[in-house]
C-alpha cells in the first residue's frame, strides 16, 4: 500500500460529505475543531467546511504510517504514586455562587485524575491569574470544606472566554482547561517543554481513503485529546448504546462523495477507514447531545457507560488498550443553558468507590440512572488502577 502523503492537498480541496452505512447519525468528523456540534452535523450535511478544514494543521502526516505508541515513554515521564498526596486531598465539593456548574464539574473530573494532580503540585508561577495555581490554591489545598470557582473566569478573562455571565457549556470549559494545561510551566524538570495534555489525553486517528478509480490509498492523520462521539439513532430493538457503541461508531468506514484523487485527478465517491492510531493514556469522551438550530435541543436518551472499554477492534493494530471507567461529567435538564452539570469519579482515596460531587456536596452515593445521562466520560488505563501504592500511575 502506498502511503501518499501528498493526498492532503488534495484531500483539503474536497468536499468532503460523510455517510455512515449504518442507521446512526453522521459519524464525527470535526473532533479537531472540537467546535459544538450543528444541526447541519446531526443531520449528515456537510460537517466542516473545506476551507476550514483547508486551515486545520497537519499534524501526524509528514511520519507517514508509523506507529505511534509513546505509552512508555509518557509513563516513564509521569508516573508517581498516589500515595505520596492522597491524605492531603480529601473529597470536598466547589462552592457555586450562580451558574458555574459547567466549570465546577469540569475541575472535580480532572482534580481525579492522578497526573493532573501532581502536575498541579509541581506547579507555581507569578501569574495572579493562572488558572492551576489557584485551581491548587483555592480546591485542591482549600482549608475550606468546600473550594470556591471565583478564579476560573478570571483565568479565562484575557482569552475573551466565559465572561458572559451565563451557563457555559462544560465541553467548551474541558477543551479551554487543557489547553492551559498544555502552556503551563511545571518545574518538574523532566517536564519540561512538555505539551501535558497532548501527553496525557492525546490520540491520533489514521484515515484512509482509497480511490474507487485507480485504488490508490491515501493517508492522513487527525490529533486531538477529546474525542467526540454521536448519540446513534434509536435501537428498533429498544436496547440502549453504550459508549463503547458510540466509539465504535467514529470508527466505521464511511464514504466521501466526489473525493477528489491527486494520482488519476478523477473523481469518485472514496471509502474512508479510520483506526486509533495512538490510544491516549486518559481517555476523554465527548457525547454530543446537543445540537443548536437557532434553538438549542438536546437528546436525552441514556448511554450505558462500560465499566471496562477495550479499544482493540477500533485499533490500527488491533492492539489492546484496556480502560476502566473512572468518571463522568452528567448533565441534568433539557436544554444547554437551564440544565446542571456535576461530576461523579472514582474516589481519590478508594478508588473502588464512586463519588458525587454536585457543587458544594459530596456523597459516597453513586446513581447509575444519573450515569445514563451523563456528557463527558473519562477512562484510565487498566494497568493504572488498583495498582498497590508503589506502582506507576496516570
Ligand atoms: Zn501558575
Ligand atoms: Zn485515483
Amino acid at each position: 500500500m502506498t502511503v501518499n502523503n501528498e493526498g492532503w492537498s488534495s484531500f483539503k480541496t474536497n468536499k468532503w460529505l460523510f455517510t455512515t452505512p449504518s442507521s446512526s447519525y453522521s459519524r464525527p468528523r470535526t473532533p479537531v475543531s472540537n467546535s459544538r456540534v450543528s444541526e447541519g452535523e446531526e443531520n449528515g450535511k456537510v460537517p466542516e467546511s473545506p476551507s476550514k478544514r483547508a486551515n486545520r494543521p497537519r499534524t501526524l502526516s509528514d511520519r507517514g504510517n508509523e506507529i505511534l505508541d509513546n505509552h512508555e515513554a509518557v509513563r516513564n515521564l509521569y508516573a508517581w504514586n498516589w500515595s505520596e498526596v492522597r491524605e492531603n486531598y480529601p473529597e470536598k465539593g466547589i462552592h457555586n455562587p450562580s451558574i458555574f456548574c459547567y466549570a465546577i464539574s469540569c475541575v472535580q473530573l480532572l482534580s481525579h485524575v492522578p497526573a493532573i494532580v501532581r502536575i498541579l503540585q509541581d506547579h507555581h508561577c507569578n501569574d495572579p491569574v493562572c488558572l492551576c495555581c489557584n485551581w491548587k490554591r483555592c480546591f485542591l489545598k482549600s482549608q475550606n470544606h468546600a473550594g470556591n470557582i471565583s478564579w476560573f473566569r478570571e483565568a479565562f478573562k484575557r482569552d475573551r472566554k466565559f465572561n458572559q455571565g451565563r451557563q457555559e457549556d462544560a465541553h467548551d470549559a474541558l477543551l479551554a482547561i487543557l489547553g492551559k494545561l498544555d502552556k503551563i510551566a511545571v518545574q518538574n524538570p523532566r517536564l519540561k517543554d512538555r505539551k501535558v495534555a497532548d501527553d496525557l489525553f492525546g490520540y491520533s486517528i489514521r484515515n484512509e481513503v482509497q480511490c474507487r478509480n485507480c485504488k490508490n490509498k491515501h493517508v492522513f492523520y487527525e490529533n486531538n485529546t477529546v474525542m467526540t462521539v454521536r448519540m446513534m439513532k434509536k435501537d428498533p430493538s429498544g436496547r440502549n448504546h453504550s459508549i463503547k457503541d458510540l466509539m465504535q461508531n467514529v470508527f466505521t468506514t464511511s464514504t466521501i462523495y466526489g473525493y477528489n484523487c491527486s494520482n488519476c485527478k478523477k473523481k469518485s465517491d472514496a471509502p474512508v477507514k479510520p483506526t486509533l492510531l495512538r490510544a491516549p493514556q486518559i481517555l476523554l469522551l465527548h457525547i454530543s447531545r446537543f445540537s443548536f438550530d437557532g434553538w438549542g435541543k438536546k437528546i436525552s436518551r441514556p448511554v450505558v457507560l462500560n465499566e471496562t472499554l477495550d479499544v482493540s477492534t477500533m485499533a490500527t493494530a488491533g492492539a489492546s488498550t484496556v480502560y476502566k471507567l473512572c468518571g463522568a461529567v452528567i448533565h441534568g435538564g433539557m436544554t444547554l443553558d437551564y440544565g446542571h452539570y456535576w461530576c461523579v469519579a472514582r474516589s481519590r482515596r478508594r478508588e473502588q468507590q464512586f463519588v458525587t460531587l454536585n457543587d458544594s456536596s459530596v456523597s459516597n452515593q453513586m446513581s447509575p440512572r444519573d450515569m445514563l445521562q451523563s456528557y463527558i466520560v473519562l477512562y484510565r488505563r487498566a494497568e493504572h488502577l488498583n495498582s498497590g501504592l508503589e506502582k506507576s500511575m496516570i
